[in-house]
């Protein structure tokens, strides 16, 4: 009986369910953001649209329209960076290599990382004992290189020393971020994105702040050492851990990067 109203296809059920994951691909890479807001925002207006269109009611449904048609032309260019990353980053999830080229496709992955955890770890022991304020991105498999545009470019190879020489305190390129991927510093003074997070406690500023931001963006992990409290921190997917000590930092980056050089 029901049948004779209602017909559901197959493709109406595939439609419905991939409107569903894209929704969820959506949330899962917006959560925790301004744009999580924004979209919420638009979403609600869309759903009101479609109310008062099926209620006829025709004022507003002329002006929501109106509001919705320029409203998309509007958005790409006010959210223009968000959008230019959020493509980035869907890309780089699905298709990890930097670039995508045919070859790589067809070859095996190779080992992906080759950090130079010691390096990496022995600089931030040493500035962490004469606080010094740093800020380290480990690139994983999100591509940072619009963060890396942000900064000035390096390409150097990986040292404590080149470490602790770009974080010296009025040294020209202390500020900002550095950028590390695979054995490679690749810029300095780099820009990141802030949290949204409203939890932190006050004494986290804007390092931690970008640094946390970062994490909630890309796969990166993150290192920041305090300026004010000598004190090591770690971001990864959003969750900021501090007070690591010496051991627990070697610890962690020989898991997330395996073998030391
Ligand atoms: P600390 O504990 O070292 O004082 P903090 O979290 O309190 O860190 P601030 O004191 O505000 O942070 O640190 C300011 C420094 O953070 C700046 O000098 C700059 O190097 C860095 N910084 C600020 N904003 C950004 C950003 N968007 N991206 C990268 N680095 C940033
Ligand atoms: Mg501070």
């Amino acid at each position: 009986m029901l049948s004779q109203f209602i017909t559901i296809r197959f493709f109406d059920i595939v439609d419905i369910l991939l409107v569903a994951l894209m929704l969820y691909q959506l949330y899962y890479l917006l959560k925790g953001t301004v744009a999580f807001n924004i979209f919420l925002g638009i979403s609600m207006v869309i759903v009101l649209y479609l109310v008062v269109k099926m209620l006829q009611m025709k004022l507003l449904t002329s002006i929501l329209g109106t509001l919705l048609g320029g409203g998309a032309i509007a958005f790409i260019i006010l959210f223009q960076q968000e959008i230019r990353r959020f493509l980035v980053i869907l890309g780089s999830r699905y298709f990890p290599n930097k670039s995508f080229t045919f070859e790589s496709f067809l070859r095996k992955q190779e080992e992906p990382y080759t950090v130079r955890i010691d390096s990496i770890h022995k600089a931030c022991v040493d500035m962490a004992v004469t606080n010094t304020g740093a800020l380290i991105v480990i690139q994983r498999t999100s591509s940072l290189d619009l963060f890396v545009e942000t900064g000035d470019v390096l390409n150097a190879n990986v040292s404590s020393r080149l470490i602790e020489a770009i974080f010296m305190k009025n040294g020209p390129l202390h500020d900002g971020a550095i950028i590390v991927e695979n054995n490679k510093v690749k810029a300095a003074r780099c820009v990141l994105p802030f949290t949204n997070n409203r939890e932190l406690p006050p004494y986290f500023g804007m390092r931690h702040r970008a640094g946390l931001g970062i994490s909630e963006n890309t796969d990166a992990f993150v290192i920041i050492v305090s300026e004010e409290r000598g004190e090591i921190s770690i971001a990864e997917k959003g969750e900021l851990s501090q007070g690591i000590g010496p051991d627990e930092l070697k610890f962690l980056l020989k898991k997330k990067f395996g073998r030391s050089e």
